[in-house]
This record gives C-alpha cells, sequence and structure tokens, in this order.
C-alpha cells in the first residue's frame, strides 16, 4: 500500500494580462511507500511545491488522480488532507500566539478532541518546552520552524511532508530537524521531503524522486540512485 499515489498529475497556472499560462506539472507518476522517507529532488522552479501544494489543497490540480493513504483527494478530500500534515516553506505568522497556544489552535482547526491532544509532549519533543509560554514572535527563526513541524503533527497524521525543510537554516538546526525527522519515521511515520540539496535527500532519504520541468526524470532506492551519478 502507498502513502501517496499521483498519476497523470497536471497543473497549468493561468496566466495573467502581465504573465503568460505556465505548466508547472506535465503528467507526474509516483507512488510513495508507505513507511519510508522520500525525496522530491529537483531544481528551483521543477514543480516541487506545486506538487505539494496540491497534496495540501492550497493548490487546484488540472487534471490527474491523486490518492492519500488511499484516499482520493477529489472524493475523499477530508479524509485524504486528515492524513497529512504539512510543514510549508515560509515561517507563520502567528505572533500574538505562544506555541502552547498556537498548537491549541490548529489541534482544534483538526478537530481533535481535547483529551486526545499531546500539546506539551509534542513541544518538548522538538526542543520546544521552556518556550511553551513566550510569545511566538519572541522565538528564534529556529524556534519558529520547529513550531512548524509541531503544528503539522498535532493530529498525528501518518504522513509528514516537509517543503525544502532546511532552506536558509544554520547547520546546527538542519542537524535537529534531521534528527526529528528520522524519530518521527522510526515511529512509523511515512515523511515525504522537497529539497534541492542532494546531499540532503543522500542522507535522509530511502527513496528519491527527481523533478525536473514537471515530469519525474528518475525514481528510486538512494543507493542505486548515487550509484550511477
Ligand atoms: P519548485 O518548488 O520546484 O521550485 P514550483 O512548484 O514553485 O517549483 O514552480 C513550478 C513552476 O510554476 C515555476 O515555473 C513557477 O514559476 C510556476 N509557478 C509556481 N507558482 C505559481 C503561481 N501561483 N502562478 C503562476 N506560476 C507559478
Ligand atoms: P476542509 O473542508 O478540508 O477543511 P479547507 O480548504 O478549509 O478544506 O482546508 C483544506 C485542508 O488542507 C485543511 O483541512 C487542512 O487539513 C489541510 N491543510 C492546509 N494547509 C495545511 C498546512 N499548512 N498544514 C497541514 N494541513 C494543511
Amino acid at each position: 500500500a502507498y502513502a501517496i499515489e499521483a498519476e497523470g498529475l497536471y497543473k497549468t497556472y493561468a496566466g495573467t494580462k502581465t504573465s503568460p499560462e505556465k505548466r508547472a506539472l506535465n503528467g507526474i507518476d509516483l507512488k510513495i511507500p508507505r513507511g519510508s522517507i522520500f525525496g522530491l529532488l529537483g531544481p528551483n522552479g521543477a514543480g516541487k511545491s506545486t506538487f505539494i501544494n496540491i497534496l495540501a489543497g492550497l493548490v487546484r490540480k488540472s487534471s490527474g488522480t491523486v490518492r492519500i493513504w488511499g484516499r482520493d483527494i477529489d472524493q475523499r478530500p477530508r479524509d485524504a488532507r486528515a492524513a497529512i500534515g504539512v510543514v510549508p516553506q515560509e515561517l507563520a505568522a502567528d505572533v500574538f500566539f505562544t506555541p502552547r497556544e498556537s498548537l491549541e489552535v490548529q489541534a482544534g482547526f483538526y478537530g481533535v478532541p481535547k483529551s486526545e491532544r499531546r500539546t506539551d509532549e509534542l513541544l518538548n519533543a522538538l526542543g520546544l518546552g521552556d518556550k511553551a509560554g513566550a510569545y511566538v514572535r519572541q522565538l528564534s527563526g529556529g524556534m519558529k520552524r520547529r513550531l512548524m513541524v509541531a503544528k503539522a503533527m498535532v493530529h498525528q497524521p501518518p504522513v509528514l511532508i516537509l517543503d525544502e525543510p532546511t532552506a536558509g537554516v544554520d547547520v546546527e538546526l538542519r542537524r535537529q530537524l534531521w534528527q526529528y525527522v528520522t524519530s518521527l519515521n522510526e515511529l512509523g511515520v511515512t515523511i515525504v521531503l522537497t529539497t534541492h540539496y542532494l546531499e540532503e535527500a543522500q542522507e535522509l532519504c530511502d527513496e528519491i524522486a527527481i523533478i525536473n520541468r514537471g515530469e519525474v526524470v528518475a525514481c528510486e532506492p538512494t543507493a542505486k540512485l548515487l550509484s550511477r551519478m
């Protein structure tokens, strides 16, 4: 069984007065196995964020089918989206909240009953325990990024998706994020991440799909792919 399956996935962004229409995905076929750490590797503009935003329900596909945890995003959109947590590229600006409040709001958004919330546990796991009551605006960039990961996990989805998790992040935080991602995977969470760093994909991923100009140009176990490069 697969965590995510895409078949014949196309996306064309409509043009505007000043820009022509743009085909971002050109027939993506991809099967991401459950339990893996899967890397979507490709240069800027390849279509990685578009793919992830379609999974997250933030961008509407033009055609094709997508199943998340076996649930078709057209037929069962809510069930499909409940199976993923998404860490977007940009830091959220919830400046008036504390991390604890931020997680509570997110848990409410997902309809997680109060008795099943693991807010403090999650903050501790990400090294934010002693900042639980501070204002988010006072946190460092690295802490904000870790809070974004915690927010994506409040409903305990089986799949965690990270869009360029370490872009513009220093070495220390990169290592922390990698460690957390790996430990989640060991608990059974399927991880999908985009990156344009080969090194990052190599370090973390069991399997890598290389995306270029909206197409999957290779998809293989990491060791096999690297042996041909
Ligand atoms: P990546 O994440 O791999 O850098 P993106 O999915 O962001 O790639 O972009 C793929 C292509 O689609 C690029 O050419 C980009 O300029 C274009 N694109 C992305 N978002 C939009 C948008 N909202 N409107 C128009 N074009 C877009
Ligand atoms: P719904 O009726 O499913 O709530 P919405 O269009 O309001 O439809 O939201 C789409 C879904 O996409 C949300 O319910 C949420 O599960 C998911 N989603 C959107 N953005 C994110 C994100 N940054 N992190 C995690 N999930 C997200």
